[in-house]
């Protein structure tokens, strides 16, 4: 992994890494690279041929691709968590409802503009409002925010990412301004994300969200977590053709990482193997994809995010959360960033791009078709 970090190594030891990489998953990683899809047997065996070899085949690929579209540059998204109130009980999440150790908190309208304000000075052209279901935001109150953002800030985009809503409430906040909803699909898998959630949430229902999102105009954005619990390659794998079939305009995906206090809490991370091999992968599927390097990336390894960026990620999303907050927001254990702030983080990101020759850019940073 060093040597990817760095780039460094030489076409002879490219080529002896070829010669020891089995000569199956070699094939499925041209096909892929051709054809941008594989069957469902073909990923699962592909996921089987994870290694050294094909984890680093498959990332030079991937950036080469990545780098047609989007050449060298990272787009970046501060995330406000505005609240984490839920109604949810999703089994994994820290801020589910059942956890009662977690301090509930809303920001104002005020601190979430202020928020705004600070990254629109720093450099940020996109705004993610993320929260929890919280029943507090209704329509009238969620778009007048998004409004007010829209009208101070004709040069950002804004993303929600605040759960399952109605169609009609999908319209009125898109009609309101926003531009981008990030609501992960999970799994692809039903069976799967019925072990992930209580019998009160519905796979179908969250996959008819997505659907009607786009239907609405959105850019869209799905995604998984890797390694979270009971996940088998079959459900990686349909994830895979899922990603292939609805073409999202992003894809979120980051490591599962236990908390504390959910059901969950014993079982065990993702790995950073697994989550930048599907990156790749998933950037060889869908060359144009926005892929963020996730903080959960962040968290599972202290250089996760350029790992993830060099495996064909494009995207970074820095906290712009009010201090405080951020300890409240806690989906899993030891979320990184903690206690920056927004100018830091970004400053810290900056650092962290160029120091493997990319550049974060003061842009929007819209799908490219
Ligand atoms: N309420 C919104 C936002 C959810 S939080 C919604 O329903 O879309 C954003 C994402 O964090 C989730 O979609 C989930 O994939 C991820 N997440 C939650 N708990 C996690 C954990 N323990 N480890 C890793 N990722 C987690």
């Amino acid at each position: 992994m060093a040597d990817m970090i760095e780039q460094k190594y030489t076409a002879q030891e490219a080529e002896d890494r070829l010669k020891r990489l089995d000569p199956r998953t070699l094939a499925l990683i041209g096909k892929l690279e051709e054809e941008h899809a594989l069957t469902k047997g073909e990923y699962v065996e592909l996921l089987g041929g994870m290694g050294d070899e094909s984890a680093i085949l498959l990332a030079e690929k991937a950036r080469r691709i990545r780098e047609e579209i989007y050449g060298k540059e990272v787009f970046v998204r501060g995330i406000i968590e505005f609240s984490n109130v839920c109604k949810n009980d999703c089994y994994y999440c820290g801020i589910r409802k059942d956890n009662d150790k977690v301090e509930r908190y809303r920001l104002t309208d005020e601190q979430i503009m202020e928020c705004c304000e600070i990254g629109h000075e720093s450099g940020y052209r996109t705004f993610v409002l993320q929260s929890g279901e919280d029943g507090h935001y209704t329509d009238e109150v969620l778009g007048d925010l998004v409004s007010r953002i829209h009208d101070k800030y004709i040069d950002c985009a804004i993303t929600l990412s605040v759960g399952e809503r109605s169609r009609e409430s999908y319209q009125y906040l898109y009609d309101a301004g926003a531009d981008r909803y990030l609501l992960r699909h999970e799994t692809a898998d039903e069976a799967h994300y019925n072990r992930l959630h209580p019998a009160e949430m519905s796979w179908r229902h969250r996959m008819n969200c997505l659907s009607e999102l786009r239907e609405i105009g959105y850019d869209v954005g799905a995604g998984m977590m890797v390694g979270s619990p009971y996940q088998t390659p079959e459900d990686l794998a349909e994830d895979l053709l899922f990603v292939g079939e609805f073409k999202p305009e992003m894809c979120g995906i980051g490591p599962f990482i236990p908390h504390r206090d959910t059901p969950f809490r014993d079982k065990p991370s993702g790995t950073l193997e697994q989550t930048l091999y599907l990156l790749s992968i998933i950037r060889l599927i869908h060359p144009h994809v926005l892929l963020p390097s996730t903080t959960a990336l962040g968290t599972i390894d202290p250089l996760g995010r350029e790992k993830g960026v060099l495996a064909g990620a494009n995207v970074v999303m820095p906290n712009l959360s009010p201090g405080q907050t951020r300890r409240q927001y806690e989906l899993y254990d030891n979320k990184i960033c903690m206690d920056d702030d927004a100018v830091q983080c970004r400053s810290c990101m900056d650092f962290r791009m160029r120091s493997i020759g990319y550049e974060l850019v003061v842009d929007r940073g819209d799908y490219r078709r």
